[in-house]
């Protein structure tokens, strides 16, 4: 577990005798703030009082400047000059150490310091002591504050606490004060980054942080006791919350994961963390200040952590520092209202965390991590709302309420944008409707080439207000029905009657129309909450996951086969596995199943009124054992994002290498090409729900090799209907079997040239 406890590890109770200084400091520093004054004043004020309180030499403040170097704007003891012009590098010197490594530093000789770097203009040649703790906002340091002493001082304990305390009203301030004053230093200036599109479109809108946000009214306590009553009654309701989720978990899937909750709730109970904000309180702090304060240091180091356990830890950490001031607010577990039209932002997001702005309105979501990026796609998919991931520094970079441009077909965020930008901005967007509400009409036509080869389109789906696109884009069925996606999005794992309720209400929802339910494909990167963290894998994508662990888990697994039986009976009911590698494993899992079936039956219970069964190949090893599956499954799935990944070598979920290989090359679509061709031998119907279903000019190859129904996002579907209506078919096939058979040419280029001869829209 990290270490909670301040500098010099004081224990609690010293710490506890020892709060005048702080507290002193706190008071002049509010009495002072509630003064008229401009900004620059404000700042010299406070390093005046600081110095004086703490009898330093010097005490200064150096803080982040746009281009990321240390400005020092405000100093008592160095010379006044040096305000606005000494500029230290990122790392450099003491101050950048502190700076860069987020934590506080004394030293008694700083002349000895290996960092130590000499500014002739500050005049600072006889100070000896040091002292200098982090300026810490949303995930990282934004400055630093100083106080220097002639003499070999040592800094105490209790100095150093004073002093973070300091900082983190100063961290405040610095918001509060805005960009009159701290002109070139508060970044608020226009950004721009780049990530990794999870969901396409084009969005702008007001940030609104995931992360409770405190409000710069709230940081000193009109009452220390008073304080002390709020801070220990919302740990309590933090504490029964989490106790209560514990006891509702009741039977879980795996042994670890009750250790992770109970992990969790040692967090919650940690004395530790409770003394620091209990002496924060005492200090003057409002409640919601001091978990804060320790908020932005577990922030501050999560962003230095490397270790990913150390990371998940910390998360933990900050989630319950989250907790804890929602539970401060009054409102529980809750979030804060959000308004419409928000761009959700969030350091990271779990799906069911995004789940909950299910009713916000959203108009776009942009995440700091990928991590999770996978999960939060989906149900930013089925949400309907464009969304980013993997936008590294964008949590530090965005204040609420910023205006947010999400051009989520490049991948990019415009943090506060400039005007020209927004109206062209606005100008693509109108432009974007307008194709939608053109391919809009296209929702009853048939998905029929000109030459009158009639295709099958359905959508993936994964929740259950994904159905309601059926409808709208005029899909002939869900060709993937991603049902873990109940389990990511629940605490506990849904038993028999919940899972029957789900999958009956998604085949009442598609009326009649086809729904391909793929059993849990857990594991690897899709972990459930209740899951906990299992033993970390080498290769997680390749191990332990999908039916692998269905199978080693014959319980849980007919559970939910029973329950799609159940849910389908008197209807069809069509069913197929993931991640299958052989043909065992399918009759395996077939044959749990049968059994279910049989079970079903045999207690009088109404049957499904017919059972398909089927398997994803996204294996090489299956894609070559097609013609084994002849009379064994009842229909295959190419999920070509796992099978690509398997194919290349090349992980999908690493920005390093995922866009390095090319379905559209020839050794994947020789192989691609094969399998239609033993499917169609074997008399089994094919079809493609990975991503590359939804993508224009893959859908038309993958139409070209003889693949007639295809699987996609419910997004893409009008887009590939039209690409696919304006397609002469029987003049493109001989071109794609062309270069096939001679390879030379890219394959991309070159059917891209061929769509463009032929007038195709792509
Ligand atoms: C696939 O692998 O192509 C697929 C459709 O499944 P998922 O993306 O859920 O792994
Ligand atoms: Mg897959």
């Amino acid at each position: 577990m990290p270490d909670r406890s301040p500098p010099g590890d004081r224990p609690p109770d010293r710490a506890r005798t020892s709060q005048g200084g702080a507290r002193l400091l706190l008071t002049r520093l509010r009495a002072m703030m509630a003064q008229q004054a401009t900004g620059a004043d404000r700042l010299a004020a406070v390093v005046e009082l600081v110095a004086n309180t703490m009898v330093a030499d010097v005490c200064s403040i150096y803080l982040r400047a746009d281009d990321n170097t240390l400005l020092l704007v405000a100093t008592e003891g160095l010379k006044a000059e040096a305000v606005g012009r000494t500029r230290l590098a990122e790392n450099e010197g003491l101050v950048g150490l502190v700076c860069s490594s987020a934590r506080p530093l004394r030293i008694t000789d700083a002349f000895a310091h290996p960092r130590f770097s000499y500014r002739p203009e500050t005049g600072e040649d006889p100070f000896n002591s040091f002292l200098g703790v982090p300026i810490l906002r949303a995930g990282g340091a934004l400055g630093v504050l100083v106080v220097q002493n002639r003499t070999e001082r040592v800094y105490d304990d209790e100095e150093v606490e004073a002093l973070q305390t300091i900082a983190m009203v100063l961290a405040e301030l610095v918001g509060i004060l805005g960009d009159a004053v701290m002109v070139g230093v508060r970044p608020t200036r226009p950004l721009e980054l780049h990530g990794r599109t999870l969901n396409e479109g084009l969005a702008i809108g007001s940030a609104h942080l995931h992360d409770p946000v405190l409000s710069a009214a709230r940081l000193f306590a009109a009452d220390v006791d008073e304080e002390q009553a709020r801070l220990a009654a919302a740990m309590r309701q933090l504490r029964e919350s989490i106790d209560a989720m514990l006891t509702r978990a009741g039977p879980v899937l795996f042994g670890e994961s009750r250790d992770v909750l109970e992990t969790y709730r040692l967090f919650a109970h940690d004395p530790s963390w409770e003394a620091r904000l209990t002496d924060a309180v005492r200090s003057g702090l409002s409640a919601e200040a001091a978990v804060d304060r320790v908020r932005r240091e577990h922030r501050a180091r999560l962003g230095s952590a490397r270790d990913g356990l150390l990371r998940e830890r910390l998360h933990d950490l900050e989630d319950l520092d989250n907790r804890l001031l929602r539970h401060l607010s009054g409102g529980g577990d809750e979030q804060a209202p959000v308004p419409p039209g928000s761009i959700l932002v969030a350091s990271r997001l779990g799906p069911a965390e995004l789940l909950d702005y299910r009713d916000a309105h959203l108009a776009g979501v942009v995440l700091e991590e990928t991590g999770a990026g996978s999960h939060a796609a989906i149900v930013a998919r089925a949400m309907g709302v464009p969304a980013i991931g993997g936008l590294e520094g964008l949590v530090n970079g965005v204040e609420p309420g910023d205006r947010l441009m999400v051009d989520a077909e490049a991948g990019i965020v415009n943090i506060r944008p400039e005007a020209e930008r927004v109206e062209s901005f606005r100008a693509r967007q109108l432009l974007k409707d307008e194709q939608l509400t053109e391919l809009a009409r296209l929702r009853d036509e048939p998905a029929r080439t000109i030459d009158g080869v009639d295709c099958e389109l359905m959508i993936n789906a994964g929740l259950s207000f994904d159905l309601d696109h059926l409808d709208a884009v005029g899909a002939s069925g869900v060709g993937l029905f991603r049902t873990e996606f109940q389990f990511m999005a629940s605490e506990t794992m849904p038993g028999l009657d919940e899972q029957t309720r789900f999958y009956a209400s998604v085949m009442d929802r598609a009326d009649g129309r086809p729904v391909t339910f793929r059993t849990i494909d857990l594991g690897g990167d899709k972990v459930a909450p209740f899951m906990g963290r299992r033993d970390r894998e080498e290769n997680p994508a390749l191990g332990w996951r999908a039916l692998r662990m269905a199978l080693d888990h014959p319980y849980f697994f007919r559970r939910q086969l029973r329950a799609l039986t159940r849910a389908a009976a008197g209807r069809t009911l069509r069913v197929m596995f993931p991640m299958v590698a052989t043909v065992d494993e399918f009759e395996e899992a077939r044959s749990l199943l049968d059994a279910e079936i049989e079970w079903t039956l045999k207690f009088g219970r109404s049957a499904p009124a017919r059972v398909l069964v089927g398997a994803m190949v996204e294996t090489p090893s299956l894609a070559f054992s097609i013609d084994h599956l002849k009379g064994k499954a009842d229909f295959l799935s190419v999920g070509t994002n796992d099978l690509m990944q398997f194919f290349f070598a090349a992980d999908r979920e690493n920005t390093r290498v995922w866009g390095r290989y090319d379905l559209l090359s020839r050794p994947a679509l020789v192989l691609l090409d094969r399998m239609v061709q033993r499917a169609g031998d074997a008399g089994v119907p094919i079809s493609v729900c990975g991503e590359a279903a939804g993508r224009p000019i893959e859908a038309l190859t993958l139409l070209a090799l003889g693949y007639r129904s295809l699987s996609m996002s419910a997004a893409r579907l009008p887009l590939i209907k039209q690409t696919i209506r304006s397609t002469d078919l029987s003049r493109l096939a001989p071109t794609v079997h062309d270069l096939l058979r001679d390879g030379g040419a890219p394959f991309r280029t070159e059917i891209s040239r061929v769509c463009q001869q032929l007038a195709i829209k792509i």
